[in-house]
C-alpha cells in the first residue's frame, strides 16, 4: 500500500454504488507495485451531486478517474473532450486531466478485445460475431468486434424496441457499418455461423450461477472452433462458458477485460507506456479467491 503524503496524488473510480468496485484493489496494486506516489479511490457519488463532484475533483487537483454505473452517460456533457471512440459508443469510463480540462475516453473496448488479439492471433475479416445482449457493455463489444475488421457483426436482443434503439442509436458511424440486430428466436441460425459468440448479459452471473443465456440445445449448434466469451467475471467459468467448451469452443472470461481496461486508463492517468498488467490481474484473482493452481 503506497504511504499516503502530503504530496500524495489522487485518482479514484466514481460510481452510485461503488463499494463493490474492484478497481481500487487493481490501481493500487499496481500504483505500489511502480512505488509512485499516487492513492486510487472509491468516490461514491448520487447522480444529482455529479456536477459538483467533478467541479470539486478540479478544484482538489484529482489527476484523473474511472467511470461506472450510472455515470458514464451523465459525465460526457461535464468534459471538454470525449474522444471519438467513446463519443460513437456514447459512453466513457475514463477521464483524465489535461491542461486543466477533463477529457473523457472509452477503454472498455481495448480491454474487450486484449485477450483476442494477444491470444488468439487471427484474421478476423472473414469472422462472424454473435453478440448476446444491447446494453452498454455489447456497445464497446460492437466497437472492438469492428476494430479487429468482423465481417459481420450480429447483436441478439429480448427486446424489438430496445434492439430497434441500439441499432439507431449508432446513427450512420463506420463502427456499425456490419451491424444486425436480431430477437433472441434468430439464434437458432446465428449459432451454427458464429466464430465468436459473446455474452454480454448478466445471466449466470453470481449468485445465478446456474444460468445461461443459452439452452444446451442452443449451445449444441456451436461451431466446435468457436470463441465464446462471457464478459461476467464471476463465476469463473460460468454456465455459458461451460457449456461452450463441451462443444470444443475456446473460453474467455470477463476478468481479463476487467483487468486490460484498467490498464489502459492507468497508462492514460500515468502517461506510459506499460503498467504492471500481472500485478492487477494477480490482485483481482486473489480477492476473488482464486488459487494458485487455477491460475
Ligand atoms: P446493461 O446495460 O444493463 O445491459 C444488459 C443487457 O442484457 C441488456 O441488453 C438486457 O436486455 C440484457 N438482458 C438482461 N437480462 C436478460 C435476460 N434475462 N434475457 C435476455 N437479455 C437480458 O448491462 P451492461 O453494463 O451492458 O453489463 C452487462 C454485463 O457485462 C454485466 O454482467 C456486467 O458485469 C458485465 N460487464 C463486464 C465488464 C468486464 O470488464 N468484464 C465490463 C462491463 C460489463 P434489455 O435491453 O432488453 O433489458
Amino acid at each position: 500500500m503506497t504511504k499516503v503524503t502530503g504530496t500524495t496524488k489522487l485518482l479514484g473510480v466514481i460510481g452510485h454504488p461503488v463499494e463493490h468496485s474492484l478497481s481500487p484493489l487493481m490501481h493500487n496494486a499496481a500504483l505500489a507495485q511502480l512505488g509512485l506516489d499516487y492513492v486510487y479511490l472509491p468516490f461514491p457519488i448520487e447522480p444529482e451531486n455529479l456536477a459538483v463532484a467533478i467541479a470539486g475533483f478540479a478544484a482538489i487537483g484529482v489527476m484523473g478517474f474511472s467511470v461506472t454505473i450510472p455515470h458514464k452517460q451523465a459525465i460526457m456533457p461535464l468534459l471538454a473532450e470525449i474522444t471519438p471512440l467513446a463519443q460513437a459508443i456514447g459512453a466513457v469510463n475514463t477521464v483524465t486531466r489535461k491542461d486543466n480540462q477533463w477529457v473523457g475516453t472509452n477503454t472498455d473496448i481495448e480491454g474487450f478485445i486484449a485477450p483476442l488479439q494477444t491470444t488468439y492471433q487471427q484474421d478476423w475479416s472473414q469472422k462472424v460475431a454473435v453478440i448476446l445482449g444491447n446494453g452498454g457493455a455489447a456497445r464497446a463489444v460492437v466497437a472492438g468486434c469492428h476494430q479487429l475488421g468482423f465481417a459481420k457483426i450480429h447483436v441478439v436482443g429480448r427486446n424489438q424496441q430496445r434492439l430497434t434503439d441500439f441499432r439507431e442509436s449508432w446513427g450512420n458511424s463506420p463502427l456499425a457499418e456490419n451491424l444486425q440486430i436480431h430477437t433472441w428466436d434468430a439464434l437458432v441460425n446465428l449459432i451454427p455461423q458464429a466464430n465468436l459468440l459473446v455474452n454480454t448479459t448478466p445471466i449466470g452471473m453470481y449468485p445465478q450461477v446456474d444460468e445461461s443465456p443459452l439452452s444446451t440445445a442452443e449451445m449444441i449448434n456451436l461451431p466446435g472452433d468457436a470463441i465464446a466469451y462471457d464478459l461476467i467475471y464471476i463465476p469463473q467459468p460460468t454456465q455459458f462458458l461451460q457449456q461452450a467448451e463441451k462443444q470444443g469452443a475456446i473460453a474467455i472470461d470477463g476478468l481479463e477485460m476487467l483487468v486490460q481496461q484498467g490498464a489502459a486508463a492507468l497508462k492514460i492517468w500515468l502517461q506510459q507506456e506499460t503498467v504492471p498488467v500481472d500485478v492487477m490481474r494477480q490482485a483481482l484473482r486473489h480477492h476473488l479467491g482464486l488459487t494458485v493452481a487455477e491460475l
